[in-house]
């Protein structure tokens, strides 16, 4: 197995409508708020998790591929197949064994998206409250049931990932097969959700500005859409 170089992609992450990725209670503030967004503990600006962004992903691609685990639905997907596309991309749990030793590492390596430019808190953040429905009327009830912090949209973060290509005695093709699936796997979170409150009105977001840039290839694209017709064109290969 012979590493044949790295692929970076750098993107801006534009929130489209108010993006929640939950700082847990742990971090709950006196005064403040039920739910607030996470906050880089030194600068208090919001960020996306690496984790989240991968984490999202990675279930996004098992539902495509149809990889959900097969024992319970609700735990992440493992196998012990070599060729296992989502394994080999996200990684896995499972120990090495002569099944699997032939994936190598996880290829995929997701980065904390950073905030792009400088907002005063007024400028990027916003209170949702939600309220009750009055089941007899459907008239909406005042009371608040709860609030949750969100990034406004608009606001961009800047984020990187790193795609790691192996040659498998394949001249890498399984791998490069592979990163159309990183790719897919960034349109899906567009038509999904990313974060908290996904099914009422929260975390579209959108790829923009995407650079690739790698020994093997480098360009760039407007869209997610762009660069999965640059793949399907022989541009990337
Ligand atoms: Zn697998």
């Amino acid at each position: 197995m012979k590493f044949l170089g790295n692929i970076k992609i750098n993107s801006k992450i534009e929130v489209i409508n108010g993006l929640h990725i939950g700082a847990g209670n742990e971090t709950l503030e006196i005064g403040g708020l039920d739910n607030p967004v996470i906050r880089n503990p030194k600068t208090r600006e919001p960020y996306i998790p690496g984790s989240s962004l991968k984490g999202k992903m990675r279930f996004l691609t098992e539902w495509a591929k149809g990889e959900l685990n097969e024992d319970d639905i609700t735990k992440v997907h493992s196998c012990k197949r070599a060729d296992c596309s989502v394994c080999r991309i996200f990684g896995t749990l499972d120990k090495v064994n002569d099944n699997n030793k032939q994936r190598g590492i996880t290829r995929l390596i997701v980065r904390d998206a950073t905030l792009d430019g400088k907002f005063r808190p007024e400028e990027m953040l916003e209170i949702k409250y939600s309220t009750a429905i009055d089941r007899s009327t459907g008239a909406a009830l005042g009371k608040s049931l709860r609030n949750i912090e969100r990034v406004v949209p608009g606001v961009m973060f800047s984020s990187e990932f790193i795609y790691r290509v192996f040659d498998l005695d394949d001249n890498g093709e399984i791998d490069m097969k592979n990163f159309r699936t990183v790719v897919e796997a960034m349109k899906l979170l567009e038509n999904d959700t990313l974060g908290g409150s996904g099914s009422r009105g929260c975390g579209k977001i959108a790829f923009r500005y995407i650079k690739v840039d790698g020994e093997l290839y480098s360009g760039e694209y407007k869209s997610v859409d762009e660069l999965l017709s640059a793949i399907d064109s022989g541009e990337i290969k």
